[in-house]
């Protein structure tokens, strides 16, 4: 079947930087979702519909396609003080941290002073270019109970 809203699809993907460099990569599993619940990043849930299991393609994305601009005012410095407990802090550490209105946003540390901390809390592939191969695996109607829920059921590993 054609993918359109409503089902689910499965695929492997090889994502590349601008420069070709590699960023990602589906693992063992392929990735699934379900088609037109937003889960995916707005340009490559584009480029899916309308293709079909067995389909390959290449698609370039925009940063605004993608994971957007970088947001300066992500990145802000800290008292270091607010990280007390935290044994080692060191740059490319991960912290949960609740948003203005409590939403709870990661945040990776950048740099690390004596007495303050950078911490940002853009995406790591905000402000870049992507570029995926995507080989489609399966694609199904999706179950009343996925459809409940917004996501996929495949290969489990979420949480409800
Ligand atoms: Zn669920």
């Amino acid at each position: 079947m054609d993918i359109k809203d409503k089902c689910v699809v499965s695929f492997n993907y090889v994502l590349k930087g601008e420069s070709g460099d590699l960023l990602d990569q589906s693992d063992s599993n392929p990735l699934s979702y379900l088609h037109g619940a937003g889960t995916l990043i707005p340009g490559l849930e584009k480029a899916l519909e309308g293709k079909t299991s067995g389909d390959s393609f290449n698609v370039t994305l925009a940063v605004d396609d993608a994971y957007g601009q970088v947001r300066p005012q992500l990145i802000q410095n800290v008292p270091k003080a607010m990280f007390k407990g935290v044994e080692t802090l060191e740059p490319g550490m991960e912290f949960e941290t609740k948003g203005k209105d409590d939403q709870v946003m990661l945040v990776r540390i950048e740099k690390v002073e004596d007495e303050e901390v950078t911490i940002n809390g853009n995406h790591l592939l905000a402000g870049k270019i992507l570029i995926f191969d995507v080989d489609i695996v399966d694609v199904r109607e999706a179950t009343e109970e996925e459809l409940s829920h917004g996501h996929s059921h495949e290969g489990g590993g979420h949480n409800h």
